[in-house]
């Protein structure tokens, strides 16, 4: 069995941090990075945690990215708010704007950001858990590289494209999804590269459009959407939203300025923010919060059921109890990043 290493839920913030400072990164942008990776590390989201260091520093080869940006808030008029991330890295510029999209969006009822400019690596179940958190419903889009083979086709061209979304409980973490709109997130693929281990079926493609198992063949070849033509749909769907109508870039311009195939997505990422209350009629908003929790109750009495974001808390309990084991190779990895 491989070595692990035993760490505080400090030591990986810490580990994170080290290592983002000691290759360029500023101490925002290098502290909002390692909050991000330290929430999904807890959470046991093993492609977003301590794994994703090293393709941060490996990103800094894109001569555009900026590891010092500071991102600007540069409109805020009506319900929509801009963030320019200026070349940086997502945490820091949704750190900026997350605070102001939900002020908006309990002024408005319904409000928008789009973040311009910054190179996205992470999940996107933090920020709309962060929304949540503030009793509002929370979207989040983003497109990547191109990684994905539209339905029919067999060469890469949307990204793996996650959307988010959460809906607050009272008394109880948010119910949250977070999913790629491919059949695997690629940090799997990459995972599965680095274990040896080969790929479920139905996952991706080589490159010469054969279905494959093999994750080094896959990371050649494309990845396939989920679920056919329905996941194809909304991979279309995140370009349009985090590409077109935020004129930021679809992913296969993403992977045109990725000059050294590193595989850091660049452009936007759209987020909508709701305010329940704002949707029903007066005497109905004290029956929103009931109403959902029948639903989930209903769905629960199956067996074999789960709402989606349950693993995640429960991991964050044990890890929040006894902090985290990594593999000893990552650890190692990481310690050598820093000089
Ligand atoms: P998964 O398929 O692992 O999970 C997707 C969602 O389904 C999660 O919310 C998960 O909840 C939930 N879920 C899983 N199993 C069940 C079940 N049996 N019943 C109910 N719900 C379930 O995620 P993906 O591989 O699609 O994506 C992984 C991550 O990669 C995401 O966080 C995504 O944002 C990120 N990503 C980021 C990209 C970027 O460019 N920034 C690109 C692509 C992906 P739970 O967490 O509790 O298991």
């Amino acid at each position: 069995m491989d070595s692990s290493r035993h760490l505080s839920l400090q030591a990986i913030f810490d580990l994170a941090q080290k290592a983002l400072l000691s290759n360029g990164f500023s101490d925002s942008q290098s502290a909002a990075i390692a909050r991000n990776v330290c929430k999904a590390q807890i959470d046991e989201c093993h492609s977003h945690g301590l794994f994703r260091i090293p393709f941060y520093i490996n990103a800094l080869k894109n001569e555009s990215a900026n590891p010092s940006a500071v991102p600007e808030l540069v409109k805020n008029d009506k319900s929509i708010v801009h963030i320019d991330g200026k070349n940086g890295f997502c945490p820091v510029a949704l750190e900026l704007g997350l605070p102001v999209l939900a002020e908006k969006a309990k002024e408005f009822g319904i409000a928008a950001m789009a973040i311009h400019n910054v190179y996205n690596i992470a999940a996107l179940w933090p920020e709309v858990e962060r929304l949540a958190e503030d009793q509002l419903i929370g979207f989040a889009f983003t497109a990547s590289n191109a990684f994905v083979a539209p339905a029919g086709g067999i060469s890469p061209l949307y990204g793996t494209n996650p959307m988010a979304f959460a809906w607050p409980r009272s008394g109880k973490p948010p119910l949250v999804f977070d999913q790629a709109s491919s059949a695997s997130a690629r940090g799997e693929i990459q995972l599965h590269a680095r274990a040896g281990q080969s790929i479920p079926d139905g996952w991706a493609i080589d490159a010469q459009g054969n279905p494959t198992n093999n994750p080094d063949e896959a990371l050649k070849g494309a990845q396939l959407p989920f679920g056919g033509h329905k996941g194809s749909s909304i991979a279309l769907m995140v370009e349009l939203l985090a590409g077109a109508l935020i004129g930021d870039l679809f992913s296969y311009e993403s992977s045109q300025k990725d000059t050294h195939g590193v595989g850091a997505p660049s452009g936007g990422e759209f987020l909508i923010a709701i305010n329940p209350t704002a949707c029903v009629l007066g005497e109905q908003a004290d029956s929103q919060q009931s109403r959902a929790e029948m639903l989930f109750e209903k769905l629960l009495s199956q067996p074999g059921t789960r709402l989606p974001s349950s693993r995640r808390y429960e991991a964050r309990k044990r890890s929040e109890a006894n902090g985290v084991d990594i593999p000893e190779k990552l650890f190692e990895e990481i310690t050598a990043l820093i000089q």
